[in-house]
């Protein structure tokens, strides 16, 4: 076979970086997923590595990257485009070494350069970093790195939060988490690469997930979700607390209270929508959690219907879960193709539209003079919801009655979903009614803040809901709070 390796890069010798333009705002560009995997010396884990980044696909479908250490020399891929699309058993080959990190990749400038981990050179040798999340105070961090002599080749937060570290990694990674932990302000599930450590930290809110585990033989493992670490007979252990650090070292693993958590604000919309429904987040099953909106959603709902459908596939719990308490018949209505992207997360909106033609096939068999429940996760710029109304009554549904698990998202989101602008949320511009015209839908209910909570057994105190209520766990710059409430 021949292999497919674009940009090998040996890392350790690269001249310093230039600085580069400035970045004119902090919006959010990222929502991404994180692996590090660190495997006894003489092991290869880049394939491990590489099934574990196909298991975390769903959080980003633009790029994905691998950097590997065999003790003493760093080496990386990264590229635009998909995970099995970028590596393959001769990528493996040549990166070589027992402990790597990777990253899956969603970006809204569609660029190589945008792909992580990123990498510098640091006093003790060269690091590499992948970040799932976005920092809200970037331009001001971008300013500070470049006035203190520093270099940046991008305008991403992530490199800015790389060269924090890597700044003070001399004094050792503790000394360098803190440093990023009481300067890095937003967002941040990171995995870390030097010659001889793996690295996990969670920014002091826990707004994206991270999880450890070990692996067979004496592994360790560090992920986004805990569905990454199924497929390499992974062991989740725990969860990183808010604001801890992980360093794993000569087969040993110690964990490090960097600085105090200032409370637990795991993103809600992680939950509901993101997360694969077969991982686990706050020690609770995603699939049940979503089952149970579902039949929130059913409580009180008085309308008439033959049939409830899911969008496939991420309405499907839900959809499962209305039926059950509601006693209307689940049924298929659309098929999915398992061989395209996830709408939502394609950078702009042409490519949605084409993506969802392209996504779901209606059943028309299925859905043939009935009254239908379609069950869906989120309404965010309506696109999607509407032209699937229509997708379903062009194909012989008498009625669609919009059903969502997510209450109305009306605030933007600035810790790494790309919804910036309270001018992109369709519930944020309209009433419910004027919504439900809009999509062409019969009736449309959403779920409660409140029930949202309540099915995955969280209070608001341990979960980000900012999108849906305004209340943001961490103060915004003004810039943003103008975005948020302007
Ligand atoms: S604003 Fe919404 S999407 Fe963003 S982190 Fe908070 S709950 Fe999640």
């Amino acid at each position: 076979m021949k292999p497919v390796l674009r940009d090998l890069t040996v890392l350790g010798n690269s001249p310093p970086c230039k600085p580069s333009r400035v970045k004119t705002d902090d919006l959010p560009q990222e929502k991404c997923g994180v692996v590090g995997i660190a495997l006894p010396r003489g092991e290869e884990a880049a394939a491990l590595n590489y099934y574990a980044l196909f298991a975390l696909q769903h959080r980003g479908q633009e790029g994905a990257g691998m950097t590997t250490s065999d003790g003493t020399t760093l080496r990386q891929v990264k590229e635009m485009g998909l995970v099995n699309q970028i590596f393959d058993w001769g990528a493996f080959s040549k990166l070589r070494g027992h402990l790597s990190i990777g990253h899956t990749r969603y970006s809204t400038d569609g660029s190589k350069e945008a792909a992580q981990p990123f990498n510098c050179e640091s006093e003790i040798g060269p690091v590499a970093l992948a970040h799932n999340g976005n920092l809200v105070n970037t331009r001001q961090l971008r300013a500070e790195v470049l006035a203190d002599g520093g270099s940046l080749d991008t305008d991403i937060d992530s490199e800015v939060m790389l060269a924090i570290f890597a700044n003070r990694l001399v004094d050792g990674p503790l000394a360098a988490a803190r440093e990023v932990m009481e300067r890095c302000r937003g967002a941040f599930s990171v995995t870390v690469l030097t010659q001889k450590l793996v690295i996990g930290f969670r920014d002091p809110y826990g707004i994206r997930p991270l999880h450890f585990g070990t692996l067979p033989d004496g592994g360790f493992m560090i992920a986004s979700e805990t569905c990454a670490f199924v497929p390499i007979e992974g062991e989740p252990v725990r969860e990183l607390n808010p604001g801890e650090m992980v360093i794993v070292e000569n087969g040993e693993a110690t964990f490090h209270q960097v600085v105090p958590p200032v409370r637990e604000a795991l993103c809600l919309f992680e939950l509901i929508y993101f997360a694969r429904p077969d991982s686990e987040m706050y020690g609770g099953a995603i699939y049940s959690a979503r089952e149970r909106m579902g039949r929130a959603l059913a409580q009180g709902d008085k309308v008439q219907a033959d049939i409830v459908i899911p969008v496939p596939d991420s309405g499907v719990p839900a959809a499962l879960g209305y039926s059950r308490a509601s006693g209307i018949e689940y049924a298929e209505g659309m098929m999915k193709s398992r061989y395209i992207h996830r709408t939502f997360i394609e950078p702009d909106d042409k490519k949605r539209k084409r993506g969802v033609k392209m996504k779901l096939s209606p059943l028309p068999e299925n859905l043939d003079g009935l009254r239908v429940v379609l069950v869906d996760d989120s309404i965010v710029r309506g696109h999607t919801t509407r032209q699937i109304v229509g997708l379903l009554k062009a194909n012989g549904a008498k009625e669609v009655h919009v059903r969502i698990t997510a209450p109305r998202i009306t605030f933007p989101c600035f810790y790494g979903i790309d919804f910036d602008t309270r001018e992109q949320l369709i519930a944020a511009q309209m009433t419910d009614a004027e919504i439900c015209t809009d999509v062409g839908a019969d009736s449309l209910r959403y779920l409660t803040l409140e029930a949202a909570m309540a099915a995955v057994g969280q209070p608001e105190s341990r979960l980000c809901t900012a999108c849906f209520s305004g209340r943001y766990p961490i103060p915004l710059p003004p810039e943003q709070h103008a975005l948020a409430f302007s």
